[in-house]
């Protein structure tokens, strides 16, 4: 018999595992339908032997100090500032667009001061900025925002910037100086021996069982524990009553070369051409040294494991349809970003599990009178 059932084995899971299983002794069984633990973070070593990521690259940046700390105990870092090219009109330049990128797509030779003008010159005044379109537009012009996102974002999202939440171009700033760090937070590192390795450690504890391979949905019925924490796709708890939630899925190419290296940088991103968006290297990110190099494309598509929220009002709204029901479930607690529908990177994923087990902490100081759940219900069966 379980204290807990963790439904997913990626950061919110397993943080909230290894918080419940250390500082409250409780008994976790964490499950996840995928044959490996860390969720869309996991990474392994290849046939080649190259450190490779099989959901896309995964990098690590905070402000967080205080989560960068829990992680500590669980992995040392590499110190890793990610830098990113985008090729536009046949040439390798910066993304975000920064100084250099200005100058080196135009021929100019701006300083900052000239660039901040030059963009204001372009900017159009768009007032409430509301969309992923305005964001940009408001702040760099119509030309750079259609060479840039236009391209990128309708193949990443399939829908048209302009439609989207502006949450989401958002997330990439414009500068004025020649910083061509892809993330401007405190605190950039990489784990040093991978995300796998840093999740085997937080997960090994004699309280923590873990099982792979292992749906929810086909074990909803049958398991005993008395409380739960859901990681996975909130509307798939609740059987889609509302209708479902659009998440983004992306198919992942991933080749290996019979050379060191294949491109400058860790990541490469084609706004204006091909099917995919982006082509990461991963030996820039790792370190690693390899006579060979892994690559992986990313072709964005509508089915598959669900990887985005798609940021949208008629989505969110939806999604608070969803939120209320699961108020109405005292004993199961939702967290990540599948199962809160936030596009949220892993630190701020860590931060919400974090929170989520003080409010745990501080709502059920002991388990001696709990009631046993057993089994669950699926949705729209007896609730008898
Ligand atoms: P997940 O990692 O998705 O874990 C949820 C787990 O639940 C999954 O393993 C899934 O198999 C399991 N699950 C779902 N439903 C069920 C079920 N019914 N039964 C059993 N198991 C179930 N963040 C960064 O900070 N930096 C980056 O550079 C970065 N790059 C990214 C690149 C890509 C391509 C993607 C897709 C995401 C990236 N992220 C990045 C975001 C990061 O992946 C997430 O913030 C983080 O992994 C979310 O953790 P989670 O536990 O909420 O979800
Ligand atoms: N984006 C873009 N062009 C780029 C980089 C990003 O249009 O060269 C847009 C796109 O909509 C993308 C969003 O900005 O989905 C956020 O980019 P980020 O790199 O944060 O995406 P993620 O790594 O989460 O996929």
């Amino acid at each position: 018999m379980f204290d807990w059932l963790i439904v997913g084995a990626g950061f919110a899971g397993s943080v909230l595992a290894e918080r419940l299983a250390r500082e409250r002794n409780d008994r976790v069984l964490i499950i996840d339908r995928r044959p490996h633990i860390a969720g869309n973070a996991f990474d392994h070593y290849n046939t080649d032997g190259i450190l490779v990521h099989r959901y896309g690259p995964h990098i690590f940046h905070t402000n967080s100090a205080q989560i960068f700390d829990y992680l500590s105990r669980f992995t040392s870092w590499r110190p890793y500032e990610h830098r990113v090219l985008a090729e536009v009109d046949r040439k390798l330049v910066p993304v975000p667009i920064n100084l250099d990128t200005i100058n080196q797509l135009y021929g100019l030779d701006l300083t900052s001061e000239e660039l901040a003008m030059w963009f204001r010159e372009r900017a159009e005044k768009i007032d409430p900025v509301v969309t992923s379109e305005d964001v940009v537009v408001s702040q760099v012009g119509r030309e750079l925002y259609e060479k840039f996102f236009k391209g990128y974002t309708r193949k990443q999202w399939g829908v048209d910037p302009a439609q989207l939440d502006k949450s989401v171009t958002a997330r990439v700033p414009t500068r004025t100086n020649r910083d061509d760090r892809y993330f401007g937070d405190l605190l950039q590192f990489m784990p040093e021996h991978g995300y796998t390795r840093m999740f085997e450690n937080m997960l090994n504890h004699p309280n923590i069982k873990v099982m792979l391979k292992t749906d929810f949905e086909d074990i909803r019925d049958e398991i005993r524990f008395r409380r739960m924490i859901f990681t996975g796709p909130i509307d798939g708890f609740f059987g889609h009553r509302f209708g479902k939630l659009p998440y983004r899925s992306l198919k992942f190419h991933h080749v290996t070369l019979e050379k060191e290296w294949h491109q400058a940088v860790a990541v490469v991103n084609y706004p204006m051409e091909h099917d995919y968006t982006r082509i990461t290297e991963y030996k820039h990110l790792t370190g690693q040294s390899h006579a060979k190099t892994s690559l992986t494309y990313e072709y964005p598509s509508d089915d598959g494991d669900p990887y985005y929220p798609v940021p949208r009002p008629e989505n969110e709204a939806r999604y608070k349809q969803y939120e209320n029901l699961a108020r109405q479930e005292p004993d199961v607690w939702f967290v990540g970003r599948l199962a809160t529908y936030r596009y949220y990177n892993m630190d701020q994923v860590v931060g919400q599990a974090l929170a989520t087990f003080r409010r745990i902490d501080a709502a059920l100081p002991s388990f001696a009178n709990a009631q046993i759940k057993a089994p669950f219900p699926r949705p729209g069966r007896a609730n008898s």
